[in-house]
Order: structure tokens, then C-alpha cells, then sequence
């Protein structure tokens, strides 16, 4: 039995559709990502997954219940991790996980007996007694993990867990995400905007734009599916002739121009380079930089909407939800 399965799945708001049909399945014990912009509509696809927002069409089953008449057994099923911080800062890290514990109605006993198995899993054993207002913003997210994981979930979904933590916070939640999937098996589904995230952290990637998914695959199925690498070309001046000639090389597979540079995808990019000078100065073209990359998968994005994802997220109408969201963050990284 698959872990997730989701199927026709939709999300209708007044004026938008956030989750179009969507159906894939998540494997157990699988890494699974949900990459994309924000606004892509991540965080409206796992509410309905972990039932706190009903679908306007299609279902989903967790653990083999469905979400729209097994909720109990759903939510039973999971641990869920929101984009918002949810720890109460005045409360030591294991109140927050008694506190939690008991809205799930747990018997006191087991309770007892799980606050200090969690407190290990997520290495906050000798915080335990501190308030969490004295921790900083990796701990604090273990501690949210830890939430998620008290009722000893199969599947664990992450709501970007890592915005609005400094890089090398980035990095530790990232190695402890892996190394909690590979001791506990637990299933996790992981949504992020950071490719770089996606990239480390999961199996299989579902790219996901404007509701719809795009494309699934592990990051590496993703890259190779560009068959090639990219070139960037920093240019100066309109350089039009440049980028006709270009179309007519048969060695490049695509080229995307923006008004500073454009960016070639081609096979054996670095031999290629010495042709792309001279095409340049063939047609009086100055080249201000030349940057070679492997393809990441902001190419992959890029290749597959027509845009690469930062521009997505400028285009995105900031909601009242996002500036919620950006307070909350800028609150957590002050920690
Ligand atoms: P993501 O998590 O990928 O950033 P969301 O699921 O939050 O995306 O949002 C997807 C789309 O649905 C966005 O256009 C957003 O504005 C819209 N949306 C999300 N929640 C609501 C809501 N409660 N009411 C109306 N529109 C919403
Ligand atoms: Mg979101």
C-alpha cells in the first residue's frame, strides 16, 4: 500500500483554482517533495491531505483511509509540521509536547513515557527543561518535529520547514530530516520553494506550478531530462543577431534571453564555449560574463513553465496570508 494516494484532487477558492486534478502516489518510507513557487497552492494541497480543508473535487487516501469520511483515522495516521511556528515560547520543550500531547488525548502513562523518547529523537534531551524562548531557530523547529512525531505518525508532512532559517541552520534541519527518515522510517512529505532543499533532501520531486504538477521524479531523473547543461551569457547591448544565430546552431537545445543575459542548454556545455565566443564576435556581440552550470533545478522549473521560480514568486500578489507569513518569519529569524 502507498503511503499517499491522491487522486483527481482539487481545490477551488472564489477566484482560483489552487490544486488542479491532481493524482500521484507517495511511496512508504519515501523522501517525497513538493517543489514550487509561492502560491503554487503546497500548503492548500497537504491541508487537504492532513483534512483540515475538504477538497471542491476528488480524494486522497492516507495510510489507505480517505480524507473525505476517514478523517479520524487520517489524522491518526500523520504528524504534521506547519509553515507558521506553532510552539509556545513561555513553556520548556517538553511541556509543549505534554501540552500537545493531551489536545490528542493520549493517556498520561503513554505520555510520560513518549515526551523523553521525543525530546531524543529530535536531540533536545537536555533542553528539555528550558523554555523554548531560549532556543534558537534550528532547535526550535526540532521541537516542532518532535510535536509532529509524538503520536508515532507513519507519514510526517513539513510545511517549508526550513524558511526563515540562516543557512547553516538550513543545512543541520536538513541532515537531521534525513537521518530521522532513515532511523524511524517515516514517510515524509516535504513542500519548499528552496530547490536547493528539494535537491538534498528527497527521493522524488513533484514540481508543482500554478495547481498543477508539471513533472515527478528524483532530482537527478528531473536534471537528466534537460539533457544538457546551461551556458549563461552575460551580454551588453541588444545582441538580437547574436541570439537568431544561436537558434541555428543544432547543438543548442534551448535558449531562454532576458534583457542581461541569456542562458543555453547544450550538450558538453564547457567544449562549446570557444564556438559561443566566436558567434559573439561574429556579430559585434560584447560578452560581459560567461557562467557554465550543470543543470540544477531551477533549470528544470525554468524549462518546464517558462519561468524560473523567483520570477513566479514576483508575479505572486502578495495575500494577506503571505505577509502573515513573512512577519512570522522575520520573527523566527530573529531568534
Ligand atoms: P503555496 O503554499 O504553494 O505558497 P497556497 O496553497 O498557500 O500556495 O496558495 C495557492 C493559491 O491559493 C494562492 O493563489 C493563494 O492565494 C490561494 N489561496 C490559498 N488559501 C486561500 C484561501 N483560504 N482563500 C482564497 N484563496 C486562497
Ligand atoms: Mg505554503
Amino acid at each position: 500500500m502507498d503511503a499517499i494516494q491522491v487522486d483527481g484532487l482539487t481545490k477551488e477558492f472564489d477566484t482560483v483554482t489552487a490544486v488542479d486534478e491532481l493524482s500521484f502516489a507517495v511511496e512508504q518510507g519515501e523522501v517525497f517533495g513538493l517543489l514550487g513557487p509561492n502560491g503554487a497552492g503546497k500548503s492548500t494541497l497537504i491541508n487537504m491531505l492532513v483534512t483540515l480543508l475538504g477538497p471542491t473535487a476528488g480524494t486522497a487516501w492516507v495510510n489507505g483511509h480517505d480524507i473525505r469520511d476517514e478523517t479520524g483515522d487520517v489524522r491518526d495516521s500523520l504528524g504534521i509540521v506547519f509553515q507558521e511556528p506553532a510552539v509556545d515560547e513561555e513553556l520548556t520543550g517538553a511541556e509543549n509536547l505534554a501540552f500537545h500531547a493531551r489536545m490528542y488525548s493520549k493517556r498520561k502513562a503513554e505520555r510520560e513515557e513518549r515526551i523523553p523518547e521525543v525530546l531524543e529523537l529530535v536531540d533536545l534531551a537536555d533542553e528539555a527543561d528550558n523554555k523554548v524562548a531560549s532556543y534558537s531557530g534550528g532547535m526550535q523547529r526540532r521541537l516542532e518535529i518532535g510535536r509532529g512525531l509524538m503520536h508515532k505518525p507513519e507519514v510526517l508532512f513539513l510545511d517549508e520547514p526550513t524558511t526563515g532559517l540562516d543557512a547553516r541552520t538550513r543545512r543541520d534541519t536538513w541532515e537531521y530530516i534525513q537521518r530521522l527518515n532513515e532511523e524511524s522510517g517515516v514517510t515524509i512529505i516535504i513542500t519548499t520553494h528552496y530547490m536547493d532543499e528539494a535537491d538534498f533532501l528527497c527521493e522524488r520531486v513533484a514540481i508543482m506550478d500554478q495547481g498543477e504538477i508539471v513533472a515527478v521524479d528524483s532530482p537527478e531523473g528531473l536534471k537528466d531530462s534537460l539533457g544538457g547543461d546551461v551556458v549563461t551569457l552575460g551580454l551588453n547591448g541588444p545582441a538580437n543577431e547574436f541570439v537568431d544565430r544561436l537558434d541555428d546552431r543544432p547543438w543548442v537545445r534551448e535558449r531562454d534571453r532576458t534583457d542581461e543575459e541569456v542562458a543555453i542548454t547544450l550538450e558538453h556545455g564547457s567544449t562549446r564555449v570557444v564556438d559561443l565566443v566566436r558567434l559573439a564576435d561574429e556579430t559585434e556581440t560584447t560578452i560581459t560574463s560567461v557562467d557554465l552550470e550543470k543543470p540544477s533545478l531551477e533549470n528544470v522549473f525554468l524549462s518546464l513553465t517558462g519561468s524560473t521560480l523567483t520570477e513566479r514568486e514576483a508575479d505572486e500578489p502578495s495575500t494577506e496570508s503571505a505577509s502573515h507569513e513573512q512577519s512570522s518569519r522575520t520573527a523566527r529569524a530573529r531568534q
